[in-house]
């Protein structure tokens, strides 16, 4: 039990020095994009942001990094002292650990779509999700810029999928992680993806910065966390995503031709 604890202490403290890490390297590739024209083709949005955004997206951080690790830290224990929570410390193959982490990666895609879909909802969304949504533009910063209900409610499935699934430990070095490591991908500002992600079978269905950047501009699509999967079924994957995509990578080629988005 004490070394589910830890875990649970180890990969929080992880999760918080990831997210100073990346915004330091973000805030670095930002300076390099001012100076640097190839950079800067990377930029997915050129729009700035203002005083009153910063504020808002340092206070709503701080407050939902709090809260929500508060509350979801407090449950997590309470299951491992239930004896609900718990994992096997045993030995594990790759393919085992392979396999329960794939298992959580589109468990959490699928909770995370339906979630996010339903606080666009009103009135969830003004009364929730429209916090997020204050950054058109998002940053490293607004990853976690939210109402704690939200990074509550998004995070729920992690301490419920280790209830669900007894996973080896070795598999939550991974899963614990992952979530705030893409979260912080798809909120970083800038197109690393080659010019051929979306048209290759391998990768089209894996979602990139650019992806999310347009749900924060558009709001009422591409509302996938990991995948395209349920967007693409459900048909919300904005229309002339692609198109804005191969619009984007054009810049590489000829960063003259850079366009305010
Ligand atoms: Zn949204
Ligand atoms: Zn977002």
């Amino acid at each position: 039990m004490d070394s589910v604890l830890n875990l649970l202490q180890v990969s929080g403290n992880a999760v918080v020095s990831l997210w100073i890490g990346i915004f330091v390297l973000t805030s670095l590739l930002a300076g390099a994009a001012r100076i640097s024209g190839y950079v800067r083709t990377m930029k997915i949005q050129q729009r700035p942001i203002s005083w009153r955004l910063l504020r808002h997206e340092l206070f709503w951080s701080a407050c939902n990094v709090f809260c929500s690790t508060l509350v979801l830290t407090v449950l997590s224990n309470w299951l491992v002292q239930q004896g609900l929570l718990e994992t096997n410390t045993a030995a594990a193959a790759w393919y085992v650990v392979a396999f329960e982490f794939l298992l959580f990666f589109f468990i959490f895609d699928l909770y995370f779509y339906l979630v996010h879909r339903a606080l666009h909802v009103q009135p969830l969304f003004n009364w929730i999700h429209k916090t997020h949504h204050r950054s058109l533009n998002p940053r490293p910063l607004s990853y976690a810029s939210m109402s704690p209900l939200e990074g509550i409610s998004e995070g729920l499935i992690i301490p419920l999928f280790l209830t669900l699934f007894t996973v080896h430990e070795t598999s939550t070095y991974f899963i614990l992680p992952f979530a705030s490591l893409m979260g912080l991908y798809v909120h970083c500002g800038y197109e690393f993806a080659p010019r051929w992600w979306y048209q290759v079978p391998a990768t089209k269905w894996l979602i990139t910065p650019m992806y999310h950047s347009q749900h924060h501009q558009y709001f009422t699509s591409n509302y996938g966390a990991f995948t395209t999967i349920w967007d693409r079924l459900f048909g919300t994957m904005r229309a002339d995503f692609e198109q804005d995509f191969n619009r984007l990578k054009s810049r590489r080629a000829n960063p003259a031709t850079q366009e305010a988005s």
